[in-house]
């Protein structure tokens, strides 16, 4: 048994292998270990110990240890290849989803793939639309309105002109959040600005120095110095549709819910069937015309996967 009194409680900032960055307690840094019978305790080795655990360890000195204890894990971020599962960071609190308001027409299906990926782990989301700055406020009124209407958290945020920030430091303070989108859409540059003392990599600096910047390819915890952490996961920035079919789409646009049960068919897919419910409230607009053809395009790229992965 564990003698508690000699360990402390830690969270896993990053690991490699059963190797692991701790911070105690006492906000000291630790390089851990994994006791052997926990190695053996998980299934798959490589998910021994991640980043985001809650752990007990015994500390060895100032600054290594051996992990005793993993806490249950609630909110993994996991991926799975070769059906086999590899978990990613655990205890997530929420995720926030960044897109840009600058293309020229913003579209929603981005943002609904990311919202899919977040509700089939379980996790909340908040969309985070930046560069607010480089589109006139009219044209992104409708994208906020249409998504606040649905019950998501969603915010413009820009660095230029500073809007949104105060609302972002907000949405961080005291959780865990894992940052996700496309590359350039200016993640880093929301670290930066919201916690400064963080100084992520962002695409111009890079070009400049490397010097002092966070250039590791891990998962790892940043610690916001008004409280929190936020997740950077430089392999996965982003989530992708994993194993998800077509027939689970529709579950995830909730606003289609009620009018399901006007389809003719049972198994409409809301597509070319007559008598759909769905396709009714589209056009009585009840239902948006953007989220509509999101849907439709998710659905489709779904079933082409499925084919090639037949064929494979
Ligand atoms: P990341 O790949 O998502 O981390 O994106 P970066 O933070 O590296 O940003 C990519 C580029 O977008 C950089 O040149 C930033 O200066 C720029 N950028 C980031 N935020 C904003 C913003 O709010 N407005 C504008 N106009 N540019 C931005
Ligand atoms: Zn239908």
């Amino acid at each position: 048994d564990i003698d508690e009194s000699e360990c402390l409680r830690g969270r896993v900032l990053s690991a490699i292998g059963l190797n692991c960055s701790v911070e105690g307690e006492d906000g000291k840094q630790y390089l851990c270990t994994v006791r052997r019978v926990l190695r053996t305790l998980s299934r798959d080795a490589r998910n021994a110990v991640v980043a985001g655990d809650r752990v007990l360890f015994r500390p060895d000195g100032d600054e290594q240890g051996m992990i005793e204890r993993i806490e249950p894990r609630k909110g993994v971020l996991s991926r799975t290849s070769n059906n086999r599962e590899h978990i990613i960071v655990a205890n997530i609190d929420q995720i926030l989803i960044v897109v840009t308001a600058d293309q020229s027409t913003l579209k929603t299906n981005l943002i609904d793939r990311f919202l899919i990926s977040a509700e089939k782990g379980g996790t909340e989301a908040i969309i985070c639309i930046n560069k607010a700055d480089l589109i006139d406020p009219v044209d992104l009124q409708p994208i906020l309105g249409l998504y606040a209407q649905l019950g998501y958290r969603v915010l413009a945020t820009s660095i230029i002109n500073r809007m949104g920030l105060e609302e972002l430091r907000k949405l961080l303070k005291g959780t865990q959040t894992v940052l996700t989108g496309q590359s350039g859409v200016g993640k880093s540059s929301l670290i930066n600005e919201v916690a400064p003392s963080i100084d992520l990599d962002t695409r111009e600096v890079n070009a400049i120095s490397m010097k002092g910047k966070h250039t590791t390819r891990t998962t790892q915890l940043l610690q916001l110095d008004f409280g929190g952490w936020v997740v950077d996961t430089p392999g996965i920035r982003q989530l992708e549709l994993w194993d998800v079919i077509p027939e689970e789409v529709e579950g995830y646009f909730i606003e289609f819910r009620p009018y399901v049960t006007y389809c003719k068919f049972p198994d409409c897919s809301h597509t070319h069937e007559e008598g759909c419910g769905v396709k009714t409230a589209v056009e009585n607009r009840e239902i948006s015309m953007m989220r509509y053809e999101s849907y439709l395009r998710l659905i489709d790229e779904n079933y082409v996967k499925a084919d090639s992965a037949e064929k494979r």
